[in-house]
């Protein structure tokens, strides 16, 4: 009776893994993304934080993503939606921007939280279940390079790319480009923020081919009034998508 080497192999490579996994979890024991107190399993949020995470699992507004009360089964829309023509299909948002909620979406923006993407990323495409359709393209909203330089890193990129990826969807990171840096929107009005986007996003020229005809998810971090989420989809639609439909982390709601 021979031993199957590869077998052997195989099942002592594995047993090494886990106990290098065992002897990582000794040194760096898993915290929970929020508080830092130790957790059982790794990316996660503990049980104190997780409930004072404001995840928007209820009715939602099929435009926006912005929570609502009742429990009807149809779509429904917010009154924001209702008053204007939202220029995309459908929306989502993983979270409520408040609390924890927007702890956490400025610790990903400003605090080098990249390990945050992870579980955000599951929380993201949690929330874009009810849209995602195969053969869509997801694409973030992109940041000026100038205030990428000085970033370092796209957040809405990364949280776009992990979305992609659990999804089983094409990302296209340049497939939207900004080619003028807009003044800040903070501190504006509702109106006077589509006035500021009008015109600020544009298909990336060499990218024109692979987005035509097709159904975008456009993917950005925070959404407030959705004036960047129209800019992006006025280009999209303008450059040939057969659809536009958006998905943000966190979404400004009215009483927040
Ligand atoms: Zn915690
Ligand atoms: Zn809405």
């Amino acid at each position: 009776m021979g031993l199957d080497f590869k077998a052997v192999r195989g099942g002592m490579l594995a047993g090494m893994k886990q106990a290098a996994r065992g002897a990582l979890h000794i040194v760096f024991p898993p915290r929970c993304i929020a508080c830092n107190d130790a957790v059982s399993t790794d990316f996660g949020l503990c049980g104190p934080c997780w409930r004072d995470t404001p995840f928007i699992t209820g009715l939602a507004c099929d435009s926006c993503g912005t929570p609502l009360p009742g429990d009807d089964a149809g779509p429904v829309l917010c009154d924001d939606c209702l008053a204007q023509d939202r220029l995309w299909a459908r929306g989502r948002a993983a979270l409520t921007y408040k609390d924890n909620g927007r702890k956490m979406v400025l610790a990903l923006k400003h605090g080098d939280r990249l390990d945050l993407v992870r579980p955000m990323g599951a929380w993201l495409h949690r929330a874009a279940m009810p849209m995602l359709e195969p053969g869509m393209l997801v694409a973030p909203i992109p940041l000026h390079r100038l205030r990428l330089l000085k970033r370092r890193y796209n957040q809405s990129a990364l949280l776009s790319c992990e979305v992609a990826r659990l999804a089983g969807l094409t990302h296209c990171a340049d497939l939207f480009q900004r080619p003028r840096a807009t003044p800040s929107q903070v501190g504006k009005t509702r109106d006077e923020r589509f006035e500021n986007l009008r015109g600020a996003l544009q298909v990336t020229p060499r990218r024109r081919d692979l987005l035509a005809g097709r159904h975008v998810l456009i993917v950005d971090d925070v959404m407030t009034s959705g004036a960047t989420f129209a800019a992006a989809s006025q280009a999209a639609r303008a450059a040939g998508a057969a659809k536009v439909s958006v998905l943000a982390l966190a979404r400004v709601a009215k009483d927040a």
